[in-house]
């Protein structure tokens, strides 16, 4: 059973590496991927923990990246597989982003401070030490001072892009990002594809020259099997990876007990597909 997106507390996620590793084994997960949101620094943990409970571990980093579609600027996330964690390029951008996400969630605390009872105090209550900041962790902070009953709740309420207590982060051009990733030597997968894209459309309306001009920057492959992936668009997403000859993977994204709904290996990729990226893959050494 292959799960190649988990996030631990070293970014959004609620389990510490070493806990995500135990509670992969425990759901039957023979060879776990740890995504953190731009950052590489749960590594070293994971794969210590994945040593002793005997399961595989592939270092990987969930990469924010940014993307234009005609007028719209849209939000793209790219699973970096086994990239050199120190090489200048990708790790710059990462530790840039990662500033930038401080600023930005100190800038929505600021605007939420004027109508709710919150500081940026109570965010960093509830953040590990280094961890890469994003909303979950102000939602965790509004659930815990009781102004919203989950983090679920806190995203469909002040923390939604519509919210005037939103603010935007800095984040890497997306064909920029790609061609980092592969520079570094990992392999590429766009997270959950189109997650954001508009309900009720049909596939005719699908971006196929985005798709095909990140295709031609070097991506290496399309995580369709994934909850947020519309339904709609998988058997489009497929054809695409066919035509393209990339890789397809299934993951379940956990974040952790209570964080989102995602539960561990809910959704999987199979071995030729993994094998794919460990053919591929020359920046970092997995541990199998
Ligand atoms: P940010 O990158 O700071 O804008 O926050 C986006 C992150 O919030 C994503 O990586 C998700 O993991 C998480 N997220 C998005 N929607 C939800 C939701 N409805 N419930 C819980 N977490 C969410
Ligand atoms: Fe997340
Ligand atoms: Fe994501
Ligand atoms: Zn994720």
């Amino acid at each position: 059973m292959i799960d190649l997106h988990a996030h631990s507390n070293r970014s959004d996620g609620k389990d510490s590496p070493s806990q995500l590793v135990r509670k992969a084994r425990a759901a039957g997960v023979t060879t776990l991927a740890i995504t953190d949101h731009d950052t590489t620094d749960g590594w070293e943990e994971a794969i210590s923990a994945a040593q002793s409970e005997r399961i595989s571990l592939i270092p990987g980093i969930e990469v924010s990246t940014r993307a234009k579609i005609g007028m719209r600027s849209i939000s793209v996330h790219v699973l970096a597989y086994l990239p050199d964690p120190n090489h200048p390029g990708l790790s710059g951008e990462l530790s840039k982003t990662r500033d930038s996400r401080i600023l930005r969630a100190k800038a929505m605390v600021a605007r939420l401070s004027a109508d709710y009872p919150i500081s940026w105090e109570d965010v960093e209550q509830q953040l590990s030490p280094g961890a890469t900041v994003g909303r979950p962790a102000l939602a965790d902070a509004l659930v815990a001072k009781r102004i919203v009953s989950t983090r679920s709740a806190a995203f469909e309420s002040i923390l939604n892009k519509s919210s005037p207590y939103y603010v935007s982060d800095y984040s890497v051009d997306t064909v920029k990002a790609i061609e980092l990733i592969r520079e570094a030597g990992g392999v590429s997968v766009m997270a959950h594809p189109l997650i954001d894209f508009p309900a009720g459309k049909s596939d005719l309306d699908l971006p196929t020259k985005h798709f095909e001009q990140l295709i031609a920057a070097g991506l290496d492959g399309l995580e369709v099997n994934h909850r947020s992936v519309p339904e709609f668009a998988k058997a489009w997403l497929r054809d695409l990876a066919l035509k393209h000859n990339l890789i397809v993977t299934g993951s379940s994204d956990y974040h952790g007990d209570g964080a989102k709904d995602n539960l561990l290996a809910e959704n999987t990729t199979e071995p030729d597909q993994l094998k794919r990226i460990l053919d591929q893959a020359s920046g970092f050494e997995p541990f199998l």
